[in-house]
C-alpha cells in the first residue's frame, strides 16, 4: 500500500518517500548518481501480493525487477507438478538475471513468497545500459557471480546436509529478506524449499518449536531465537548471509 502524500506523519517518519524509492534496492543503491539519474526514468514501481507470480517457467523475459521489499522465490518445476525452490531473493538483487547471460526465457517460476514491491525495467533498456559498460553492468555481473556461488553451495547442501539443518538455513534466508520476525509460510512451501516430504517438514518444525527457536501456527511462522537458529543451521548459511 502506497502512502498518501500529506497524511500528516511526515515529521514523525521523515524517510518514507525516500525509503520506497528505487535506491532501497541494494544494487541501485550502489550506482553513481549520474548513472542512477539516467536510469531512474526507466523504472516503474510495481507491487506483488503473496504468491503472485513474476515469471512462469519458460516465459519470455520482457522485464526485470529490482526488488525493494518482499521475498521472491525461484522454483524449478519438474514433471508431476513437483516444484523445488532453488533460491530466494530480496532487495539485494535482481529478478530476471538470466537475461544478462543471453537467456531470454525464464528457467524458473518466480513468485512473491512474501508480499513486496519492486522497480520494473524493460529488458531492452537493461541491455542498452549493459552495453554502455557502466557501473550497473559490473554490479549485475558481480551479483550473478554471487548467485552462481550460492547455487553451487545449495546443490552440495541438498545432497549432503541433514534436513533439519537445511530447514534452519532456509528459515534464516527468509528472515533476512522479510525483515520481520513473523511471516507467512505454509508447510507445503517449506517442503518445496527443502525438496522434502511434508511429513518430514512437519516433524522438524515441531522439534524447532519445542526447542523454542520458532513458533509455527496455521501457516505463520515466528522466529523466536535467531541466534539458536543460526547455530542449528548448516554451514552454508554463512554464504547466504546478506
Ligand atoms: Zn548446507
Amino acid at each position: 500500500v502506497l502512502k498518501n502524500e500529506g497524511d500528516g506523519d511526515s515529521q514523525i517518519k521523515p524517510l518514507p518517500e525516500d525509503a520506497s524509492g528505487p535506491r532501497e534496492n541494494r544494487l541501485l543503491a550502489r550506482l553513481p548518481q549520474h548513472e542512477y539519474d539516467r536510469l531512474a526514468p526507466l523504472l516503474t514501481e510495481v507491487s506483488f501480493g503473496f504468491k503472485e507470480s513474476l515469471f512462469e517457467s519458460g516465459q519470455r523475459l520482457d522485464s526485470v525487477y529490482f526488488p525493494v521489499s518482499g521475498v521472491f522465490s525461484f522454483l524449478a518445476e519438474l514433471s508431476g507438478k513437483k516444484r523445488v525452490a532453488v533460491y530466494l531473493g530480496g532487495n539485494e538483487g535482481l529478478v530476471g538475471l538470466p537475461v544478462l547471460l543471453g537467456i531470454d526465457r525464464s528457467p524458473v517460476r518466480a513468485l512473491a513468497q512474501a508480499p513486496g514491491r519492486a522497480w520494473r525495467m524493460n529488458v531492452d533498456d537493461l541491455n542498452e545500459e549493459v552495453k554502455r559498460g557502466g557501473a550497473l553492468k559490473d554490479l549485475l555481473f558481480q551479483h550473478a557471480g554471487h548467485i552462481l556461488t550460492r547455487l553451487v553451495q545449495s546443490v552440495a547442501c541438498a545432497g549432503s546436509h541433514p534436513l533439519d539443518k537445511r530447514c534452519c538455513r532456509w528459515l534464516l534466508m527468509l528472515h533476512d529478506r522479510v525483515r520481520e520476525s513473523q511471516f507467512q509460510l505454509t508447510q507445503v512451501d517449506l517442503a518445496e524449499m527443502l525438496g522434502a516430504r511434508r511429513a518430514s517438514v512437519t516433524e522438524i518444525a515441531g522439534a524447532l518449536q519445542k526447542a523454542g527457536l520458532i513458533h509455527y501456527t496455521r501457516g505463520r511462522i515466528t522466529i523466536l531465537d535467531r541466534k539458536a537458529l543460526e547455530n542449528a543451521a548448516c554451514e552454508c548459511y554463512r554464504l547466504d548471509r546478506l
